[in-house]
């Protein structure tokens, strides 16, 4: 009698599709959770929406159905051939490539971005982000529980440092909720986190913003070291002190005020 033949072991999801550790593949399966984060968007007609890294098309389902219309930028070749054959072009726009790189400021001026984000290029795709506020209207982002952490993290802990300083200077923050590792497949080592970040109107901007950010990687450069150390290079201890910042604290314990007011003064003296 002829033996069974046995399934080949394949990590692929019920797709076919095997995911790539290379391109954070961590597919969303939990029915309530994609629910729940297409509410908190609250996708509408009008909106010109983005996702990054639609993946195999869980969140990109339920937000066709509400916007009607929808960017993708997805990397990977293999489903970028998959979401070509799902809608026409004038309901999918398919960018084919590398978020970091992508110019989202091509797309429009009142963008809603969102996505479940690859969390291997999380942190330098918010700063990239952040280069397009201005033609932002919101957006919406799984990443790991603990950038979350960084991203809202106020002065004084060890959670709080450049991340957090840039983006707190840029958006209102929200930190939704949490997502655990079984609602993805596969499942992530770390806990997840659905955050809202919201550009800041102009008006609140008060810092010149190459100054704040070189202060502000500067100051971090070294964080156990004291400002008046890692500082050296750009002011005295005695401008710390006018501005009354204590040159002996350390970096995590400087607020936002502080870090715009450190911008402020090297804009004047350049
Ligand atoms: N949205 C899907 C979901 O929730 O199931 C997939 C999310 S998965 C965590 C990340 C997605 O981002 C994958 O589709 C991956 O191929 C894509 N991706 C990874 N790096 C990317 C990059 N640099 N630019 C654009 N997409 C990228």
């Amino acid at each position: 009698m002829p033996s069974p033949k046995r399934r080949p072991h394949s990590p692929s999801t019920p797709s076919g599709h095997a995911p790539r550790k290379r391109f954070g593949q961590n597919f969303l399966i939990d029915r309530g959770i994609i629910h729940a984060i297409v509410q908190a968007i609250d996708p509408q007609a009008e909106d010109v929406l983005v996702e990054i890294g639609p993946g195999l098309g869980a969140l990109t389902e339920p937000l066709l159905a509400r916007a009607g219309r929808l960017h993708v930028v997805e990397i990977d070749r293999d489903l970028i051939a998959r979401l070509r054959q799902r809608d026409t072009p004038e309901k999918l726009a398919i960018h084919a490539g590398d978020a970091l790189a992508f110019d989202f400021g091509a797309l429009g001026t009142r963008l809603r971005v969102a996505g479940n984000l690859p969390y291997n290029i999380s942190t330098p795709l918010l700063f990239h982000l952040a280069g397009f506020a201005d033609c932002i209207y919101d957006m919406h982002f799984m990443l790991q529980k603990e950038v979350v952490e960084r991203m809202t993290a106020a002065a004084g802990g060890s959670a709080y440092g450049r991340l957090s300083v840039m983006l707190q200077y840029r958006f209102y923050l929200d930190w939704l909720f949490d997502v655990p590792p079984e609602s993805f497949d596969p499942a992530p080592r770390v806990e997840s986190a659905i955050v809202r970040l919201i550009p800041k109107p102009a008006a609140e901007l008060c810092a010149d913003m190459v100054c704040l950010e070189k202060v502000v990687a500067t100051a971090f450069s070294q964080r156990r070291k004291m400002l008046r150390n890692n500082l050296k290079g750009l002011f005295s201890a005695e401008d710390l002190v006018a501005l009354d910042i204590a040159p002996d604290s350390r970096p995590e314990q400087l607020p936002l005020s502080g870090f715009i007011a450190l911008a402020n003064r090297l804009a004047a003296k350049v």
